[in-house]
């Protein structure tokens, strides 16, 4: 079965699907995106998803494409139509097509819209997590709007390259006051020895994910301690438990960190409960 993208108001198999060489997604990463999962045939914490993207929008003075609305009927006929029942859904805005030029294109310039979906294997990623992942630390390179989904992503491209050629599986950008910021597709976590789980607030140097903010209430539903504050890689190093978040892993456990084995090296307790517990707390609509 071809894949289906929608592009711009229509669905079209995946050899069609193309945008115009003046978008200024791709000459200028000129745009911002949105990746929810999909489980059971419905998307995962959605509304949240759809929040951060208007932020991400206005921030950048980008319009919305349509209403929110429509989107939600794109994003559901895209994941219908490639029949993901456990999966991803992918939705990118850009400022649309316009003669190359720094500056913003005329007023009423349409922005573009690209949805992808994909199927992944739950029993695969529930293997990954059995085992936990790698991951190392990279100097943080990435400019101070982080806090904007951006498609611009160069930095994170080659940190995740690096963990890769590395057999990590993510790289945690490290500031250069030594305190970690975040991963280059996750949100970072540790628990500290004391039974703490501690994470950066989403005030300054990262993304707020959506996982990030649902788990949250998770700590809190199950009653764990958060210390809300940056961590730094030597508390990392020594820290009992590690994990990492986001909307494509929803927890993931870190056993090793720079090569050094995390707690015992074996997946925590904490992080394991909190992956098994994580979707009671998602709202699926
Ligand atoms: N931080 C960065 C840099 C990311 O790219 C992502 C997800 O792609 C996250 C954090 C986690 O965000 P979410 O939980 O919304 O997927």
């Amino acid at each position: 079965m071809s894949r289906i993208a929608y592009v711009n108001g229509r669905y079209l198999p995946f050899p069609q699907a193309t945008v115009h060489v003046e978008d200024r997604g791709y000459q200028f990463s000129d745009g911002v995106y949105e990746v929810c999962e999909v489980k059971d045939g419905r998307l995962v914490d959605e509304p949240l998803h759809m929040r951060r993207l208007q932020r991400s929008l206005a921030e950048l003075k980008i319009c919305m494409p349509m209403s929110l609305a429509a989107l939600r009927v794109v994003l559901r006929e895209t994941v219908r139509r490639n029949r993901v029942r456990d999966g991803l859904v992918y939705l990118q805005v850009s400022r649309g097509v316009a003669r190359r030029d720094h500056a913003f294109p005329p007023a009423g310039t349409a922005p573009s819209v690209v949805v992808t979906a994909r199927s992944t294997d739950p029993s695969v990623a529930e293997r990954v997590a059995a085992a936990g992942v790698a991951v190392i630390t990279v100097p943080e390179s990435r400019w101070e709007r982080v806090d904007i989904k951006a498609i611009a992503l160069l930095p994170n491209v080659l940190a995740k390259q690096a963990a890769k050629e590395q057999g990590a599986k993510e790289a945690w950008f490290v500031g250069k006051d030594g305190y970690v910021t975040e991963g280059s597709s996750s949100n970072a976590w540790i628990v500290s020895r004391d039974g703490k789980v501690i994470t950066r607030p989403a005030d300054h140097g990262i993304l707020r994910g959506v996982t990030r903010t649902v788990l949250l209430n998770v700590l809190k539903a199950q009653g764990l301690e958060l210390d809300e504050r940056p961590f730094t890689v030597e508390e990392a190093y020594a820290a009992r438990e590690a994990f990492i978040t986001s909307a494509s892993q929803s927890v993931m456990p870190v056993v090793r960190i720079d090569g050094r084995p995390v707690g015992n090296g074996a997946p925590g307790l904490v992080a394991t409960a909190l992956r098994k517990e994580f979707h009671r707390y998602s709202e699926f609509v």
